[in-house]
């Protein structure tokens, strides 16, 4: 996996409501080339891997409820920087401190139903990427 990669997932709160085309818009002004995309459904089990992390928080049983309940829109975008500025745009975990302007702030409503994903290292960008694509669905 290149380093100039991140992997993003639009969480089902996004996708709910309606927010997908103005979360794309952010993502594509702010320079990002979209290199993989496509409408999935985690599972329970994915969910509880995917945030293996967490498994032993007060709100991990939540955050699975919350990502398992409906579609997501997984994808990997590329940019410069691209770890980094991504977590730049969609702003901190919780909206209420997310800056303004960033895609948390606009789009977000609460800590766990937060829009939006972004790989916090270029090992979990290829590691989450490797989860949802094969190579032949990347351009
Ligand atoms: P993400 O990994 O989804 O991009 P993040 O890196 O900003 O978010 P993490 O610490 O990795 O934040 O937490 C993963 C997800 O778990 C968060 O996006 C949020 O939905 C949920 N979460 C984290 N901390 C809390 C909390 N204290 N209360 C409720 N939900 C939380
Ligand atoms: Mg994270």
């Amino acid at each position: 996996m290149r380093t100039n990669r991140t992997f993003t997932m639009l969480k089902p709160d996004a996708l709910e409501k309606g927010m997908i085309g103005g979360i794309l818009e952010k993502i594509n002004s702010a320079g990002f080339r979209i290199v993989g995309m496509k409408l999935t459904q985690m599972s329970q089990k994915d969910a509880e891997s995917f945030y293996a992390v967490h498994s032993n928080r007060p709100f991990f049983e939540g955050l699975v409820a919350f990502m398992t309940r409906g579609p997501i829109v997984a994808a990997v975008l590329e940019k410069e920087n691209a770890i980094e500025d991504f977590r730049a745009l969609i702003g901190a975990t919780n909206p209420v401190e997310a800056a303004e302007g960033t895609i948390r702030k606009l789009f977000a409503s609460s800590m766990t139903e937060n829009a939006v994903h972004g790989s916090d290292s270029d090992a979990n960008a290829a590691i989450e990427t490797a989860f949802h694509f094969s190579e032949r669905e990347l351009f």
